[in-house]
């Protein structure tokens, strides 16, 4: 990330200095998703902030699962995490750890706060705790604060022992009623809640939340740096509370930066969630979706979305981030991957009345102009070809360059062609465009008197396959669907288009899902599947050559 828009790195700098309070340490981060949903691109900032680092400063980023809530979780958002992550070019086995391996440890940890009359049993159900929390000038209350040790450990210990129904008792620490900061006023630890974990089974009738397991797991894996989004801002003291009372040595520093938002889309895990669950789209992998799954499907690479992530740095400063900055990144980085290719989404058939009829060429032409390793590919090139519906119109019109009745232009990488006539249907459809070629003109060179003011692309009617292309536009038609309490409304109907009858060049026959290519004038677009029942490919437009951006 670029030094001056990273204040996190000048702290940590700061720390592992000589005066610095970690000095002779090595930093040790962590990223701890909580395993209900899949990772989006907001996660990716977190996951590239933590990671980076690490790696800047030589030491290590654990990767968390954060699974103290069997309620929403599960092994299958567990694998999605590994492998976006691993996607993204991290390790994902080697610092692999999980928040529920520490279940003895906090428990053990609860009780040692119990005995030091810093946590107490309640019977309050969650709806009076909420009643009796007070306000800025009451207190909250508790009738069950002045419990005795004894009375405090033995209810604890029959909570752990399923002797009580969910939600009858809860574990609360004994800090302050009356603090200005009510995650401070005698917080839960403690939950009861019979559910059955994805690792631990049914061995734990209970669960702590958040706000004390957090800073228990960063103690326990000697996190030196816990990096996370300011919403924790106001939980901060709870965080040192906690690490200041269950006495253990490693002390991590908390450091909060602004999440990432960005506009046309939701990211919070609910919504996600709930498009999936009312198959509003396809999948959490829908390449419609923020997520780092519906990214790489849609196809992004994992050196856009770094480029994006250090673009817009860290800060302190809640802002939301235009959608085509990402897709700048993209574009950016496609232009210098992708290879070029010829791909008629919208065809209609050119004849070239002059070229023999069974003559062909073949010639051969650059896939990147932008790379030198890009190499070469054969096109074939013949009587009978398809280009754009869009590239013709029956008469001449204004500002319009293209083929119609009379005018000239160049094929890409092959001849001038001037246009001759065309036929259409009974309804008016163009069905044929005939042409006579420019033998002279091969390799760009001009046509004498005749300025060729547009290049057009092609495929050869022989060489050439039908394929299916998804176009795709933003998920929802309104700038901030986040902030709009009924964000449902917002949905764009029109967000998928499908075209089924594309032709593509046939050197792109034996491509493999997530290759991205330049489709020549069309956009990037990347191969997502083969239909299995028509063994038809099934390309994603990944997105258009140019921004319509404007700032
Ligand atoms: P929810 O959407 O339910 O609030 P979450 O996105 O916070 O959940 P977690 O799994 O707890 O989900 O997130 C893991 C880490 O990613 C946390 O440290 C969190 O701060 C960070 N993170 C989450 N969303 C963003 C975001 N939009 N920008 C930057 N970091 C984020
Ligand atoms: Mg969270």
């Amino acid at each position: 990330m670029t030094e001056n828009k990273n204040f996190i790195y000048s702290t940590i700098e700061k720390d592992f200095s000589e005066s610095g309070e970690f000095f002779g340490k090595k930093i040790h981060t962590r990223f701890p998703p909580e395993p209900n949903g899949f990772l989006h691109i907001g996660h990716a900032k977190a996951i590239f902030i933590n990671f980076l680092a690490a790696e800047k400063f030589g030491g290590v980023c654990n990767l968390r699962m954060d699974d103290t809530n069997p309620s929403k979780e599960d092994t299958i958002f567990v694998e999605s995490i590994k492998r976006d992550i691993k996607w993204l070019g991290f390790d994902t086995e080697k610092n692999l750890h999980y928040a529920s391996d520490y279940f003895e440890d906090m428990y053990e940890f609860a009780k040692k706060l119990i005995k030091k009359n810093l946590a107490y049993v309640c019977d309050l159900s969650p709806e009076e705790t909420k009643k009796f929390r007070g306000d800025l000038k009451t207190p909250a209350t508790s009738p069950f604060r002045n419990r005795s040790i004894e009375e405090n450990l033995d209810l604890f210990e029959r909570m752990r022992n399923s002797e009580f129904e969910d939600g009858a008792k809860t574990l609360r620490a004994k800090i302050d009623l009356f603090s200005g900061n009510f995650n401070m006023r005698d917080p839960v630890l403690y939950r009861i809640m019979k559910k059955t974990h994805h690792r631990t089974g049914n061995n734990w009738p209970i669960y702590p939340m958040y706000d004390y397991a957090h800073p228990i797991e960063d103690a326990i894996e000697n996190i030196t740096h816990s990096l996370c989004t300011l919403e924790f801002e106001d939980h901060k003291p709870l965080y040192e509370w906690v690490i200041n009372n269950i006495d253990i040595n490693n002390k991590p520093k908390r450091i909060e930066f602004s999440r990432l938002n960005l506009d046309h889309t939701v990211m919070s895990k609910r919504k996600l969630k709930f498009l999936v669950d009312k198959k509003l789209v396809l999948g959490w992998d829908d390449p419609r979706m923020p997520t780092i799954s519906g990214l790489r499907r849609r196809g992004f690479t994992p050196d856009s979305i770094k480029n994006f992530c250090q673009q817009i740095g860290v800060s302190k400063s809640v802002s939301t981030i235009e959608y085509q900055v990402l897709e700048n990144c993209l574009r950016d980085d496609l232009n210098l991957k992708a290879n070029r290719i010829m791909a008629v989404l919208d065809p209609v058939k050119l004849i070239i009345e002059n070229y023999p009829e069974n003559k062909e060429e073949e010639f051969e032409i650059e896939n990147n102009p932008n790379s030198n390793s890009a190499g070469k590919r054969k096109i074939i090139f013949g009587k009978n070809l398809f280009v754009e519906r869009s590239d013709f119109l029956k008469e001449k019109t204004k500002n319009f360059f293209r083929l119609f009745p009379g005018s000239t232009v160049r094929l890409k990488s092959a001849y001038a062609i001037t246009c001759t006539s065309f036929r259409e249907d009974s309804d008016g459809n163009i069905t044929e465009i005939f042409c006579k070629y420019h033998p002279e003109t091969f390799g760009g060179k001009n046509l004498d008197g005749v300025k060729i003011k547009s290049t057009i692309h092609w495929v050869n009617t022989n060489y050439c396959f039908n394929a299916q292309a998804n176009i795709y536009d933003s998920l929802f038609n309104c700038e901030n669907p986040e902030s709009e309490s009924d964000f449902l409304k917002y949905i764009n109907k029109n967000s998928l288009k499908i075209l089924k009858n594309c032709k593509i060049e046939n050197n792109l026959k034996n491509c493999k899902p997530g290759d991205t290519f330049q489709f020549l004038r069309n956009g990037y677009f990347c191969l997502d599947s083969i239909d299995k029942s028509s063994n038809i490919m099934i390309f994603n437009k990944t997105v258009s050559l140019k921004s319509s951006y404007k700032k």
